[in-house]
């Protein structure tokens, strides 16, 4: 009696701590921890359960010196109701060494998925700094804008319009163009690459291990 009573209760402080510990974790990172396949049109998070605070304004610096300023960083749409319409080495971003990208929508309407009202033109963001490729009408990404530097490279596709220009220069936060659905798109959102140069050549990099980059 006594031996399995106290077993109950070791049982409740191990499950007070487990609850604890994921109320913790859970605060810290919005994506966090996702790897797994997002249907399109599914909802990956960013907005009701996730603080609102998650996702916005933190395409930045994080204080990593001079070169923090080069790494990509956050969300390019610097949006708390920013949704993941693809996710990353699924569907057509497979296989992810080749067409690794995420896509990014916003959910206008507060019901947790993307929209196309609430995406069209809405405003895209460098996430870094780097010099800008910008390309109309390509295939399969439409209007779209490589920013580049020694070390990082993001790729912003299917933009309606362009907010800079061939060959210019901007830094993180930079408003760089605005999303539409030219290219292979069904519908208007921005698909997001990463890439990181790395022994002679650019390698695809998962966005979302750089947009979970808020607190450090
Ligand atoms: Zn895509």
């Amino acid at each position: 009696m006594r031996q399995s009573s106290t077993i109950v209760i070791i049982g409740i402080i191990a499950l007070a701590a487990f609850v604890l510990l994921g109320m913790a974790n859970s605060d810290r990172r919005v994506l966090s921890g996702w790897r797994g396949p997002v249907g399109a049109g599914e909802a990956l998070v960013a907005n009701a359960a996730a603080p609102a605070n998650a996702l916005v304004g933190v395409a930045q610096p994080q204080g990593r010196g001079l070169d923090a300023a080069l790494v990509p960083s956050g969300n390019p749409l610097r949006a708390a109701n920013t949704v993941i319409t693809q996710g990353y080495g699924v569907g057509t971003h497979a296989p992810a060494s080749v067409w690794g990208a995420i896509d990014l929508a916003l959910d206008g309407d507060g019901d947790g998925k993307a929209d196309p009202e609430g995406t069209w033109n809405q405003p895209v963001y460098a996430t870094h700094a780097g010099r800008v490729t910008l390309t109309r009408d390509s295939w399969p990404g439409g209007n779209h804008i490589w920013v580049t530097n020694d070390q990082y490279r993001t790729g912003y596709a299917h933009l309606a319009g362009f907010a800079v220009s061939d060959g210019q220069w901007v830094n993180p936060g930079d408003l760089i163009g605005y999303i539409g659905s030219t290219g292979m798109s069904s519908g208007p959102h921005l698909d997001y690459q990463v890439w990181v140069w790395r022994d002679g050549q650019w390698v695809n990099q998962n966005p979302l291990d750089y947009m979970q980059r808020i607190n450090e």
